[in-house]
């Protein structure tokens, strides 16, 4: 026994010996502890194994057993986080025949390319709304080392009731899906099939919930706002995956959605197109984060304008109507004071082009201190994750980026990200 120990004792002192240290020497470093974005310069961020183990003054000259990261010439700052992606699939002209043509294995593998782009444009981490299941299969292989991408917080399946947004057989001929989808699918209505939906997403390893309070825009139903989840449907979803340690995210545009959800006690509002002053009050006053996503706003009322035929009628109708309307509902909830977390909807368009939101965020008139919360701290409270991630600070998972100029002064900068560190380990160059 005693050799026993004696030997676990030499193991651990020997990983603790060959942990890789890294020194990154940081012309600007924004750390965003305490949730501010204040600009030091010329730092050194100790990195030891996957951890940040502190933060020194000026350039620390490294030994040779320690890798040097020089980033003088550039701003370095917590690895971004994309609170809405669909990292398992992306819109094309091709999205509503895919049904009939991939399986799963497909998807799996097309998914990784997916999540190693999105990680080389700086997000370290991402929320997963909603996709086939893949999507936890992928958490799990990233998470093991099988496959390279961001850290994955996925929903499973989304919640959806019969010939809502998520009911992917809807406009489908009716014999090809008979049975129709059931609540193992996602596809619930009732409180009883509610929490059959969410205690099998949990079952097989979801994060959290996605439920859609109201129609979308590139689903084939011809509604796209209206409600869709009775009161009492989404009270037993968000009981139910309350009870099983599960946040809920609603998708919704229409007011009267919006409202069931937030009463209900969502934790975050999707997209929120419709949303009335009255119901942004509510918002505050429950404390429910407001994800906006206008990158997916822009590009469905851009591909709907311009691309003819990329879009069943249908949809680019809705496209239309819903797109160009977000980025004004955006700038009334800041303004308000309506809590803000970074979300894209990246899949709607194509994965690795996250970085647009900056841009249309500081349009809406949010400044740019906000913007980074949205997209660090903020993003990391929402997951339940603001001990491990969204700031960089000694004890946190050595998640990093690096821009070249400041983005407290230049936001445009965050369109290209030059540096990603994730876990300790440098991605790409
Ligand atoms: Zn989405």
């Amino acid at each position: 026994m005693r050799q026993l120990l004696l030997i676990f004792f030499t193991l651990g002192i020997t990983s603790l010996l060959f942990a890789q240290t890294s020194f990154i020497h940081c012309g600007n470093l924004i750390t965003m502890e305490k949730g501010e974005p204040i600009t030091l310069s010329k730092k050194t961020v100790v990195v030891v194994a996957n951890k940040i183990d502190r933060i020194e003054d000026g350039f620390l000259t490294a030994t040779k057993d320690i890798t040097l990261v020089d980033l003088k010439n550039a701003t370095v700052l917590p690895g971004l986080i994309d609170c809405h992606v669909h990292i398992e699939w992306e819109q094309s002209k091709t999205t509503y025949t895919e049904k009939f043509t991939l399986n799963l294995e497909d998807i799996a593998f097309r998914s990784a390319i997916y999540a190693k782009r999105t990680l080389d444009k700086g997000f370290t981490t991402v929320r997963d709304l909603g996709g086939q299941g893949v999507n936890i299969a992928l958490r799990n292989a990233i998470n093991n080392g099988w496959a390279v991408g961001p850290r994955i917080y996925t929903a499973g399946r989304i919640l959806s009731i019969t010939g809502g947004h998520g009911d992917g057989t809807t406009g489908a001929r009716h014999d090809l899906f008979d049975p129709p989808p059931n609540a193992e699918d996602g596809i619930a209505d009732g409180p009883d099939a509610c929490r059959t939906a969410v205690r099998t997403q949990f079952k097989r390893g979801a994060d959290c919930i996605k439920v859609c309070a109201t129609g979308g825009v590139i689903s084939l139903a011809r509604d796209g706002s209206l409600p869709h989840y009775a009161y009492d449907e989404l009270e037993t979803i968000v009981q139910t995956a309350r009870d099983l340690g599960m946040p809920v995210a609603a998708h919704a545009h229409g007011d009267e959605g919006i409202r069931r959800a937030i009463l209900a006690g969502v934790n975050s509002i999707e997209h929120g197109t419709y949303m009335s002053d009255s119901t942004m009050d509510l918002m505050i006053s429950h404390k429910t984060w407001y994800v906006p996503t206008l990158t997916a706003a822009w590009a469905v009322a851009d591909s709907a304008r311009l691309s003819k035929g990329f879009f069943p009628e249908v949809v680019r109708l809705k496209a239309l109507e819903i797109g160009p309307k977000i980025e004004g509902t955006l700038k009334r909830a800041y303004k308000k004071g309506v809590p803000i977390v970074f979300g894209t909807d990246a899949g709607v368009y194509p994965h690795g082009k996250n970085n647009l939101e900056f841009a249309f965020m500081a349009r809406a008139g949010m400044s740019n201190r906000d913007i980074l919360r949205s997209a660090t701290v903020n993003a990391a409270s929402l997951l339940g994750w603001s001990d491990k991630i969204g700031t960089i600070e000694k004890g946190k998972f050595a998640d990093m980026i690096a821009v070249e100029n400041d983005p407290m002064v230049d936001m445009k900068t965050m369109e290209k990200v030059i540096w990603v560190m994730k876990d300790g380990k440098v991605i790409g160059n």
